[in-house]
């Protein structure tokens, strides 16, 4: 993932431009507790699953209301450790979206099983329920749900119909979202986190988890993070990794974690300013739900290209998340999502981050209503 955080300056540019992120900004503003927390491993000499993990996976638990967490090293770790956790390989097939970036995609691949791709929901750009019902064959091992730009997916719905197929939270873009008070992670089997910089809560490197409160499973997906063991250099499950969270990154999340809900609640508000502010009749802004966090600020705009580099030269950056389809390649084989095909074309990440300013929301507003398409 790479974000573009600068631009050159124009003559006419007004300032410097407004960027998509801004983790200069994020890392200033949390220096003080990072440094202290950074030392405080230094001077311990334990750098990978220790205390500072352990104090971390009760946090998150707590956060997701589950029994369990387990800290891997990264979001796409999560989801393929907790597949494999699952015994879900060869000759199963998962079902999950194909507008969300391909990580699930990547994690089902990498156990041998087969993605299945059901269609969006066209205003919501979240896994269509009723067609992952309809998906639903004699082979199908579990669901992976995404809750997408921080908007929660309607897991409550996909978790009812599908009986006693497990379902697994992908949650990398969701941290502290809720629906009808349970929280992303809290509904599925099992839940899987992304610490990436750039999330909503995001570590100095790579970072993830996975939650659930099935104690048996929580074990597994805990010997799975390493090599399969059971105890030291003791091989109790086949199919293990090595994807363990290591001390600094855990350190470093642990003293985030209270912030969060002040990041999410400025993530929302500045999303608020852009639903209430935009007023453009080809540019709808994606709706927001009542416990939804906002990890990325999407609006769906006809003419994307125009809209971009409108905005591009007014000194505003923008994103696209996500520009293709999942099966963009290899082609064909499966059935048509034409929602999801959409929604890639249109789709456009304007500026959101929780150190933005008023002045710079009033700047992403103000360039988009002066479009002239
Ligand atoms: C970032 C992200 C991931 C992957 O996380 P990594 O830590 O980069 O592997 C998975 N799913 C979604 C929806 C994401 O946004």
């Amino acid at each position: 993932m790479v974000e573009e955080t600068q631009r050159p300056m124009s003559d006419s540019s007004p300032g410097p431009s407004v960027p998509v992120n801004d983790l200069v900004r994020h890392t200033r503003s949390i220096r003080k507790v990072v440094d202290q927390a950074i030392g405080g491993v230094l001077d311990s000499g334990w750098f990978v699953l220790g205390p500072r993990v352990t104090e971390f996976e009760g946090a998150l638990a707590a956060l997701c209301g589950t029994g369990e967490a387990v800290g891997v090293a990264n979001g796409t770790d999560a989801i393929e450790i907790a597949l494999r956790a699952l015994d879900i390989g060869p000759g199963d097939e998962v079902i999950t979206v194909a507008n969300a970036g391909g990580y699930s995609t990547t994690a089902i691949r990498a156990v041998g099983a087969q993605p299945v791709y059901v269609d969006i929901d066209p205003t919501t750009l979240q896994i269509d329920p009723l067609l992952a019902s309809q998906a639903q064959g004699p082979n199908t091992a579990a669901v992976v749900v995404t809750h997408l730009y921080g908007r929660m997916a309607p897991v409550d719905r996909v978790v009812a119909a599908a009986g006693s197929i497990p379902i697994i939270e992908d949650c990398a873009q969701a941290h502290g979202a809720n629906l009808g008070g349970r929280s992303a992670g809290g509904w599925g089997t099992l839940g899987c986190f992304s610490f990436y910089p750039t999330k909503n809560l995001g570590a100095l490197g790579d970072g993830g988890a996975i939650v659930g409160s099935d104690g048996g499973l929580m074990a597994r997906v805990r010997r799975l993070r390493q090599y399969g063991w059971g105890g030291k250099y003791l091989t109790a499950d086949s199919g293990g990794r090595n994807s363990r969270l290591d001390e600094l990154q855990a350190a470093v999340l642990t003293v985030q974690l209270p912030l969060l809900s002040e990041w999410n609640r400025r993530r929302r508000e500045i999303d608020a300013a852009y639903r209430a502010g935009i007023d453009h009749p080809a540019v709808r802004p994606i709706p927001l739900g009542h416990g939804d966090v906002v990890h990325l600020a999407v609006c769906v705009a006809d003419n994307r290209s125009s809209l971009r580099s409108h905005l591009h030269e007014v000194g505003v950056i923008t994103d696209i998340h996500y520009p293709q389809p999942d099966y963009a390649a290899p082609p064909g084989g499966f059935a048509p999502l034409p929602q999801t095909e959409d929604a890639c074309n249109r789709v456009l990440t304007l500026p959101c981050f929780p150190e933005m300013t008023d002045a710079e929301v009033d700047r992403v507003i103000a360039g988009v209503n002066s479009w002239r398409t």
